[in-house]
């Protein structure tokens, strides 16, 4: 296997951009899906940012480093790796509030109509955001979705590629659906962008948000993105109608009057550190490109199941076996998930555990290597075998799994 591996990773054309990260030695990352790697741009980047642009030049390069711009320029770069026009997203706050923005906007969009539909097992903050919202809750199973839209449908709210399974939805199949039944659609993208193929603009869609701090490599706690199709920009309406998503700020009017498009979803004032780290993560993708990017993702994934399958034939993949149906990640369950996840990370495999049983692995095709991949399976079978995972130690959970 390890032979077999390191013979891909020779002929990996993407092999190039793993020395453009910062990645320990002795460390097997496989949770890029949960928080990307630090670029080494990144680290140069903020150096600049805060010893000359804030440290030298202070509040005059809001102007002179176009910190004002940033949310517009990051977007624009973060859109071609999600089949969007630049002018259509922009980055800023968290997904959880770009949720909670867009699903307000869809209600005003759709007045007379209550119901913002989604699936159980979405991603909680995803969820969360419709119970918080004016919006009447309803959830269908992945198979029953199309049957439970209706009348009273505004908005169909899915993940795009499921979290903990990595299932894919059709999103140009289920777009069509919503708006046959009079619905606008928003898709979660945080488990897609940059690693999946995404076409917002084939695919119709109307609404989108999106993580920064996991395939994107935007750090941790990262801005997110939303973006908005042009043909809504006319109509849309901001609920959290901040300053910097006034037409004007600088104008300091009692008169809220929103900017135009996509820059109406900014609220306050841009986190500058945090921008400019996200932005040497999106640039970083954009240089690879989506299209490379996807096939490393599929032929990783692929020869991870291939090898489990043959190496740890005890472990059940719960992902799609189909790789254009899932996502850059493979999940597998075990009862004790959590402490195997555990004793693989003492052996300097990083994956993740999501409750109740699931191991999880992500491969961010950007950096992750055939022999990583090999080699976590070795250590894997190792835990498997000696059954190293039971010893209390790996069972004690953390605040963050
Ligand atoms: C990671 C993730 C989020 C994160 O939301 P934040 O508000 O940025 O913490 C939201 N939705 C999905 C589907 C995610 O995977």
């Amino acid at each position: 296997m390890l032979n077999k591996a390191i013979e891909l990773d020779a002929a990996d054309p993407l092999a190039r951009f793993r020395e453009r990260f910062d990645l320990p030695d002795g460390v097997i990352y496989l949770d890029g899906n949960s928080l990307g790697a630090l670029p080494k741009s990144t680290r140069e980047r903020l150096a600049q940012v805060v010893d000359a642009e804030w440290g030298r030049d202070l509040i005059r390069s809001w102007n002179t480093a176009d910190w004002i711009g940033m949310p517009q320029r990051v977007g624009g770069k973060i859109a071609p790796l999600i089949g969007a026009c630049p002018h259509e997203v922009i980055a800023c706050d968290s997904v959880s509030v770009n949720l909670a923005k867009l699903i307000g906007a869809a209600l005003h969009m759709r007045p007379g109509r209550t119901v913002v539909l989604s699936e159980p097992g979405n991603f909680p903050t995803d969820i969360y955001m419709v119970q918080g919202s004016p919006a009447e809750q309803r959830l269908a199973a992945r198979d029953r979705i199309v049957d439970a839209l209706d009348e009273n449908v505004a908005l169909l709210m899915l993940t795009h590629v499921h979290y903990k399974t990595g299932a894919m939805f059709d999103m140009a199949a289920l777009t069509e659906a919503a708006h046959a039944a009079g619905a606008l659609v928003l898709w979660d993208l945080s488990h897609s962008g940059g690693a999946v193929p995404v076409d917002l603009g084939a695919c119709n869609a109307d609404m989108a948000v999106g993580c920064g701090y996991k395939y994107l490599n935007g750090g941790p706690g990262a801005p997110a993105y939303a973006f908005v199709a042009e043909r809504h920009h006319a109509a849309l309406v901001n609920p959290i109608s901040g300053w910097m998503g006034h037409a004007a700020p600088f104008a300091f009017s009692d008169e809220y009057a929103p900017a135009p498009g996509v820059s109406r979803l900014l609220a306050g004032t841009p986190p500058v550190l945090a921008m400019a780290a996200l932005e040497c993560g999106v640039e970083l993708m954009a240089e690879i490109g989506i299209e490379p990017l996807v096939a490393k993702s599929r032929a990783l994934s692929e020869f991870f199941r291939a090898a489990m399958a043959e190496h740890c034939p005890g472990l059940e993949c719960v992902s799609p076996a189909d790789p254009a149906l899932r996502g850059s990640q493979l999940s597998y369950r075990h009862l004790e998930a959590y402490a195997l996840s555990q004793a693989l990370i003492a052996r300097g495999v990083i994956g993740d555990f999501r409750a109740p049983d699931v191991l999880r692995l992500g491969f961010a095709p950007a950096y992750v290597g055939f022999a990583d991949c090999a080699r976590a399976i070795e250590a894997l079978a190792e835990v498997l075998a000696s059954g190293a995972w039971q010893r209390e130690e790996f069972r004690q959970r953390a605040a963050v799994t």
